[in-house]
């Protein structure tokens, strides 16, 4: 059987794609190295949905998830703030200013009804933007939901088949894995934090997409968080934090580089979580109930990359997913599969603009 598309990786990416093009009417298979989908960058999120986050040119890909999501009952509403001191002024200035225009709902919020959002906030926290529609994510079930959506189409999922060989003869990848053969049209690299190392294995230029290591712990606080208190990220990007289930999560907003690994959180990592979540408000931390790490995979503009190689021919990438992988997976899975099928846009992806993200972009 030659498989119309094969994918590597069954994180949110993979899956993802792999409903849209099994729904299209592709033979698709998804190779995927683990024993299980999702047990990297995937499984280890801080399962947010938040209109700024990733920039200016993410928000239409986040936009025009939200109704997918929202519709299917992944969003739980949380709210988001981004704090400053008075020495951040130009900052929480300049974040209105970028986002003015993206149709993010921002606000500015002073001290006063900042406070009341955010019990025991050290008093030099003065200002604040506030965006209303700041959700969690299930991202769990939202997983599921791709994986269920690719199968009922007819997709097959191979869990413990790294690909480690890709050869073209006549228009076909001949794919191997320890043990396991797969024949296939085209070749989607959803690798994650292995994406670069995917396109060498089929002789393309790498991306140099990079892997980025990103912390967070749980912590048991004395008094347990409110449960409606809202994802609080700092303006100038050292920490956020939020509540889940009568403890907090909390992330020192790391970034170190990595290689594509099974990351692990260093204890350096976790102390300046805390000692930054210490300077922001009075709460007494009890224990480090967990704590876990993953990589968040960037292309050099921070953009995610979909759509054919421009070089070389039946090689497609739906990579670079970074810090906002599940929250825009609704469209970038669907733009994704109509740049691969050359289908035409739908209501989701009409307002998007497919060059921001193409590979060629780098060429
Ligand atoms: C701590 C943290 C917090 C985050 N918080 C958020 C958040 O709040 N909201 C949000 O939207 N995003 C968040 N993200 C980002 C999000 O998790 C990622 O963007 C997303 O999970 C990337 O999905 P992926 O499928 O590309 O990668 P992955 O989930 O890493 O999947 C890639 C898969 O490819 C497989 N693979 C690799 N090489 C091969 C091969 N050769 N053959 C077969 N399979 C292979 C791997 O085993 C892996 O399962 C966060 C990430 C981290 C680490």
């Amino acid at each position: 059987m030659i498989y119309d598309f094969a994918i590597t990786g069954a994180g949110i990416a993979g899956a993802s794609i792999a409903a849209e093009l099994a729904e299209g009417g592709a033979r698709v298979v998804v190779l995927e190295a683990e024993d299980a989908p999702g047990y990297h960058a995937t499984g280890r999120s801080a399962a947010f949905w938040e209109e700024c986050y990733g920039g200016p040119e993410l928000v239409p890909l986040t936009l025009a998830s939200g109704p997918y999501l929202r519709d299917h009952g992944f969003l739980t509403q949380r709210g988001a703030l981004y704090i400053g001191r008075d020495a951040d002024e130009p900052k929480l200035h300049g974040f209105l200013n970028r986002f003015a225009e993206t149709g993010a709902t921002i606000e500015r919020l002073e001290r006063g009804p900042l406070e009341a959002k955010l019990p025991g906030l050290r008093e030099e926290w003065t200002g604040a933007i506030w965006e209303p529609a700041c959700a969690d994510i299930d991202v769990a079930g939202l997983h599921q939901h791709y994986l269920s959506r690719a199968r009922k189409a007819g997709a097959k999922i191979v869990c413990r088949a790294r690909l480690r060989q890709a050869k073209r003869r006549e228009a076909v990848w001949n794919l191997r894995t320890v043990g396991l053969s797969f024949d296939a049209a085209t070749l989607v690299n959803s690798a994650g934090a292995w994406a670069d190392g995917v396109a060498k294995l089929v002789g393309a230029e790498p991306l140099s997409i990079a892997p980025l290591r990103r912390t967070v712990v749980q912590l048991r606080l004395a008094a347990p968080p409110p449960p409606d208190l809202p994802l609080t990220l700092d303006i100038s990007g050292r920490f956020y934090f939020k509540p889940e289930a009568g403890r907090l999560w909390l992330s020192p907003h790391d970034e170190e580089p990595s290689q594509p690994c099974d990351a692990a959180p260093e204890e350096l990592a976790v102390a300046e979580a805390i000692a930054r979540l210490e300077e922001v408000v009075d709460w007494q931390v009890e224990a480090v109930e967990r704590k876990w790490a993953g990589l968040r995979s960037f292309a050099p503009d921070r953009l995610p990359v979909y759509g054919y190689d421009p070089q070389v021919e039946g090689f497609a990438w739906f990579a670079g997913q970074g810090g906002f992988g599940i929250q825009t997976s609704p469209a970038a899975a669907r733009l994704a599969g109509q740049l691969l099928l050359n289908n035409v846009r739908d209501a989701m992806t009409e307002g998007l603009d497919a060059s921001l993200y193409a590979p060629d972009r780098f060429s």
